[in-house]
């Protein structure tokens, strides 16, 4: 019998898809398909302040304008907040984070969203209890980081952890885990109470993900994301980063810089046969 072979595309609903988005559901569906095996979407909906239910609802239009099919029922992250708050727990209880004040020009968005620019691999310490607790009794807002050191004491540092990627043009390769790309990652707020790369995480081994395939830009976040399988005693998939689908100006398609959107493409009245050819898929 084959290897049972998971995969998933798992937009934001902060905006419309563009083609950038087409490609990485279509690579992902193509490679289920040729091994005969899942394909699921996600809706990673864990900020509350940045998605929209409309951006939703075109996400699930989009990708069946494109001639795709997935498994129901979906998973909506922000209705699964008790597995992000359990694992929360499980890393607090072991020491593995610590409260950070340092909120200088951090938005929510920061942590809610996947890093598909460099990551800021700030390294902190908790405060001194007695300033912690001032902080704290002053209503001082804090966010909650994973703390590095106490990870790599946990763990007898981080030279065991590795992982497969199978990216595109390089072939299999085992590397060795480098969670220091992303410093002490913020895994939860207040007002966002888990980070994308816990919840990410903690879904892929909840749907039994075997294979991560997203785009080259997120190769550094699966180094955090083996990390925290770690701690967290997970299975850890085999990550699959494709290429990324470039703009007129030469750089990655990107929400805010208002990409074209697919709605916009089919509205133009370009079909979904030509941006699948377009993209490389009949
Ligand atoms: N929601 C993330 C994004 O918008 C998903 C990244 C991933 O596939 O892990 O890019």
């Amino acid at each position: 019998m084959a290897a049972p072979f998971v995969t998933r595309f798992a937009p934001s609903p902060t905006g419309l898809l563009h083609r950038g988005h087409a490609f990485s559901a279509l690579t992902a569906h193509a490679a289920a398909k040729d091994s005969g095996g899942r394909f699921l979407l996600r809706i990673e909906d864990i900020d509350a302040t940045r998605c929209r239910p409309e951006y939703k609802a075109a996400i699930h239009e989009d990708l069946a304008w494109l001639g795709l099919s997935w498994e129901t029922p979906v998973r909506r992250q922000s209705e699964h907040m008790a597995d992000y708050d359990a694992a929360l727990e499980r890393l607090r209880a072991m020491g593995a984070l610590y409260r950070c004040f340092r909120t200088r020009g951090e938005r929510a968005g920061e942590f809610a969203a996947a890093p598909h620019g460099p990551m800021d691999a700030f390294r902190g310490a908790p405060l001194p209890a007695e300033d912690e607790a001032q902080k704290l009794a002053a209503g001082a807002p804090y966010a909650w980081r994973l703390s590095l050191d106490a990870a790599a004491a946990r763990l007898g540092g981080f030279e065991r952890l590795s992982f497969t990627v199978q990216d595109e043009g390089e072939g299999e390769g085992v590397v060795q885990a480098r969670p220091e790309v992303g410093g002490d990652v913020v895994l939860a707020r207040k007002d966002v109470r888990v980070a994308y790369h816990l919840a990410s995480v903690i879904d892929d081994a909840l749907q039994g993900v075997t294979h991560v395939i997203r785009g080259l830009d997120l190769a550094d976040a699966a180094h955090v994301h083996r990390l925290l399988q770690a701690l967290l005693d997970l299975p850890t998939p085999i990550y699959r980063h494709h290429r990324l689908i470039l703009g007129p100006d030469g750089k990655r398609l990107a929400k805010r810089d208002r990409a074209e959107t697919l709605r916009d493409l089919r509205q133009r009245g370009i079909t979904a046969g030509e941006i699948r050819a377009e993209l490389g898929f009949d």
